[in-house]
């Protein structure tokens, strides 16, 4: 009988990552996307971590890439958008907010808060319908609707690209991340707890 083996840490353990909470598939809305882990060393030693997701129930499937450095840790992720470029991936984890300050917007964790895992498009138009709900319940009140009205009119104008905006993720937990091809547009300043 030989010794038993040290135990490796996991990768979760050696990152400390967070617990990944169940995502319904955003195709069929009835599977759950099972996200499947993997560590990669890149030549220049950096390490990144891949993330396949796949739907159990339909053919869904997405892969990202993650640089380890700054990935996941406490911070303010603030993208800076000035080319209608949208594509932009948004993780955020259950404890991250979202502010579009332009259009003096926030996603607030609700209490079943979840991840998000999205884009720029995606949120923008998640605040659009948030906002046209709104508008119905505040059909009777001119001030409010008129605001509401305002930030519709803002959201749409990010949404095809004539506006210039910032788009702010903010996770004093972490587990949140901004994911862009183009690096020059994000800025990230971590928060030390
Ligand atoms: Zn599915």
């Amino acid at each position: 009988m030989g010794k038993p083996r040290e135990k490796e840490p996991t990768l979760d353990e050696k990152y400390s990552l967070p617990d990944l909470q169940e995502v319904k598939c955003p195709r069929c809305e009835t599977g759950t996307i099972e996200v499947n882990r993997t560590l990669h060393q890149l030549p220049d030693k950096e390490e990144i971590l891949i993330l396949l997701m796949e739907c159990n129930s339909c053919s869904f499937s997405r892969n990202d890439v993650i640089p380890l450095h700054s990935a996941f840790q406490p911070g303010i992720y603030t993208l800076h958008i000035t080319d209608g470029d949208l594509t932009a991936k948004i993780f955020r984890s259950p404890t991250g907010v979202i502010t579009l300050p332009e259009a003096d917007f926030e996603i607030e964790p609700g209490s079943a808060a979840e991840y998000l895992i999205t884009n720029v498009e995606g949120i923008l138009n998640r605040m659009i319908q948030w906002s046209k709900v709104m508008l119905k319940q505040y059909s009777e009140h001119e001030q409010e609707y008129q605001k509401i009205q305002s930030t519709l009119n803002i959201l749409m104008e990010c949404l095809d690209g004539t506006k210039n905006f910032h788009l702010i993720l903010s996770d004093k937990e972490g587990g949140s991340y901004v994911l862009t091809t183009n690096e020059s547009t994000l800025y990230i300043e971590s928060i030390s707890n």
